[in-house]
């Protein structure tokens, strides 16, 4: 029994090393994407919920490894997170966003906003506000065609720094609006502390209005709240027409999901707007 404790033991640490040594791998190859240019946005369109006209579009970055191997967000951003990657990488997805955002509207799109999502290590940097405003200055987009997507993650760092940020942006122009709302804690306190513009109801609720009657009564009274609040809602996650008609009929602003359109690439958005301009 004593042999085979230890050989159990062995057996983990190889695991292990393994494990790491993968990581290390990957953390090298994320270091040297951005160099190669390896990263692509692909925008998901948001639609109005009782026009379905385009209203906004969401940056989800992609990483384009090699020819034919797209690496999800979900299996690099924590380890960008942590590596501290996530800021350069961040700083580049922000760039990229403002200056296709800028393009389509130069192009004659109709008005729509570009959303933009923000990792806690990113927002905590020092020159944060700064790296936002002097994008906006190089691309030339308006300031409040720009809605930052916030985390509670980020909520909960420092408190009055985040306001100070979260203030200093407002004053730019930007619009902010809460990521995955009612997943995380004290998000009731953080809406009005942050006056954030819009919020956006997490997956995990829409999935279940249809058939859950608990998710539904959260997802009508986050609604009602946001209303008196005078809070946009963008529901996202909407993969079926009777979540889009529940939330259409409960006053939902806004609908980003697989129902209307999954991620799209900057061609194929081109082509959206071009129809809805025409
Ligand atoms: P998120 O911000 O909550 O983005 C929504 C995710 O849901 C996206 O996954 C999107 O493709 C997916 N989605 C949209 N509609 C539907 C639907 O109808 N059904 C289902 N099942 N999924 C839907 P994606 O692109 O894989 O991104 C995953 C997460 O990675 C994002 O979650 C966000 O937290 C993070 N992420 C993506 N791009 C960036 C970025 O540029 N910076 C940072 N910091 N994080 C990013
Ligand atoms: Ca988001
Ligand atoms: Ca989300």
């Amino acid at each position: 029994a004593k042999s085979q404790g230890k050989n159990r033991a062995v057996f983990y640490s190889e695991r292990f090393d393994r494990v790491l040594s993968l990581q290390m791998a990957m953390e090298t190859e994320l270091r040297k994407a951005i160099e190669r240019d390896e990263f692509v946005l692909h925008y998901q369109p948001q639609v109005d919920a009782a026009s379905r006209k385009l209203v906004g579009v969401e940056a989800l970055i992609r990483w384009q490894k090699q020819p034919g191997v797209m690496v999800s967000p979900a299996e690099f951003i924590p380890l960008a997170e942590e590596t501290g990657l996530i800021v350069p990488i961040g700083e580049w997805v922000i760039r990229t966003a403002c200056r296709q955002a800028k393009r389509w509207m130069d192009a004659g799109a109709p008005e729509f906003h570009m959303s933009v999502n923000l990792s806690p290590r990113q927002f905590s940097e020092a020159n944060f506000v700064e790296v936002v405003s002097s994008v906006l200055d190089e691309t030339g987009l308006p300031p409040d065609r720009l809605v930052l997507e916030i985390t509670e993650g980020i909520a909960i760092q420092d408190v009055r720094e985040t306001v100070e940020k979260l203030v200093a942006l407002k004053r730019i122009g930007v619009l902010v609006s809460m990521d995955d709302f009612g997943t995380g804690y004290s998000s009731l306190a953080y809406l009005t502390l942050y006056q954030v513009d819009a919020l956006k109801i997490a997956q995990t609720f829409i999935s279940g209005v249809s058939a859950d009657s608990d998710r539904a009564s959260i997802v009508k009274a986050i609604l009602a709240m946001a209303s008196s609040l005078r809070l946009t809602v963008i529901a996202e996650g909407v993969e079926t027409e009777e979540q889009y008609l529940f939330l259409k009929n409960h006053g939902c602003d806004w609908i980003q999901g697989y129902y209307f359109h999954k991620p799209l690439s900057a061609e194929e958005v081109s082509l959206l707007f071009a129809e809805a301009a025409a």
